[in-house]
């Protein structure tokens, strides 16, 4: 059998995994952790850094085709794994990913609005920035997630203390907008150009991570949920995009759409759809990679997906103890995904609960009951 490769061993590795078992491939996956979620999972697991040019050979060696799960992956090792093997997405598509400059340079390029913004590079470029920006979020280029290297500034004197309180490194700032809500789209996009999506997803973010993902019918104006679509396609395309691709949005409270940031690869927000969908996120990056067919995915069930973080696991006491999942698995339509962290952290994504019922009300009322349960806030 063909073996599929993934960069990168954390949860969206270890679902990938699953799918691609479940289709009858044998998987490799390269993640230094020895206990990586992905890695434990895997029917081979090469325990090196992502630059370590003997484990990204060896990866290419075994592997049909290799995709990442991390968005961080050097793309220089992408482009190396490219010249011995099948690799997508591609590394120019990751790097456009990692680097919010060149991510809103492409988003302007296909014609997709984005926050007003601007590099901020060098102290120059610092003080010549529009005070229209404020107040802004600045963001570093590189390497943030779930709210981590950002900063939110009124004032220049704000700014200015940030991006140093930052290090320097290369930021964007983009303006604070008054967001109604947020939303996202998973795109995948086959080799040939055949692209099918999710439905739109509506996220609720608590302290810069996700907290709650609901998708049914009625979850985002129709409209926008078209124009969405209609974007997320064009940042796709533009990308010549080969795999699955998330496109973050916000909806302001003038009613239009922004887009935020790309992740290039299935994204927390497209976890109902193991459940709720008839084909999963992770079952289209398997067929991407492998070259299977796509066909556009069905949701069968209104869904609800609640986010369970390490701060579960200490909900009673000080030291961590596992929730008593009994009694949310008693309700109907619930499904548990834990991911094999034995480490409990505050903040630490540890798992999920998928919740899907025939009616977005009863999917609501079944979340809103195992929210209560476990100690998440309502929604
Ligand atoms: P992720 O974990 O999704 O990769 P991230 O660290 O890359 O997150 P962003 O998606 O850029 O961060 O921002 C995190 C959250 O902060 C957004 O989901 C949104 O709630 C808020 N936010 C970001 N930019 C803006 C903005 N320009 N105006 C208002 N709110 C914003
Ligand atoms: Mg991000
Ligand atoms: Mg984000």
């Amino acid at each position: 059998g063909a073996t599929l490769g993934v960069l990168g061993g954390g949860q969206l590795g270890r679902m990938f995994v699953h799918a691609a078992q479940a289709m009858g491939y044998f998987t490799a996956v390269l993640d230094e952790d020895p206990s990586s979620p992905a890695g434990l999972v895997s029917h081979q697991h090469i325990q090196t850094g992502y630059q370590d040019p003997e484990g990204l050979a060896r990866l290419a060696d075994v592997s049909d085709a290799i995709t990442t799960e991390f968005e961080n992956v050097p793309a220089v090792s992408l482009a190396a794994l490219a010249g011995q093997c099948f690799v997508a997405p591609t590394a120019r598509a990751v790097a456009v990913a990692q680097d919010r400059a060149q991510e809103k340079a492409h988003f302007v390029g296909c014609g997709v609005p984005c926050a007003p913004y601007a590099v901020i590079e060098t102290a120059e470029q610092l003080a010549a920035v529009d005070v229209g920006l404020l107040p802004g979020i600045l963001k570093t280029a590189r390497l943030g997630y779930d709210g981590k290297g950002q900063q939110r500034v009124q004032t220049a004197a704000q700014l200015a203390a940030a991006w140093h309180h930052l290090e320097q490194v290369p930021c964007v700032l983009e303006k604070m907008l008054p967001l109604a809500l947020e939303c996202s789209v998973i795109v995948a996009r086959g080799a040939d150009g055949t692209v099918v999506h999710l439905p739109v997803q509506r996220n609720l973010h608590r302290d810069g991570i996700l907290a709650v993902t609901e998708v049914y019918e009625g979850n985002v104006p129709a409209a926008l949920a078209a124009q969405a679509v209609a974007a997320a396609q064009s940042v796709a395309q533009g990308l010549d995009y080969v795999g699955v691709l998330c496109v973050e949005f916000f909806v302001l409270d003038d009613g239009s759409l922004v887009v935020n940031e790309i992740a290039p690869r299935p994204h927390n927000s497209g976890h109902y759809s193991q459940n709720a969908c008839d084909v999963s996120q992770f079952e289209l990056q398997v067929r991407t990679l492998a070259g299977l067919p796509l066909v556009q995915p069905r949701q069968h069930s209104a869904a609800v997906m609640l986010n369970l973080l390490g701060d579960l696991w200490f909900a009673h006491s000080d030291t961590a103890q596992t929730p008593a999942w009994d009694a949310v698995l008693a309700l109907p339509g619930t499904h548990l995904h834990l991911y094999g962290k034995t480490v409990a952290k505050h903040g630490r994504k540890m798992g999920h609960l998928n919740i899907t019922a025939p009616t977005p009300d009863a999917a609501r009322a079944t979340a809103l009951q195992a929210a209560a349960l476990l100690g998440i806030a309502p929604f």
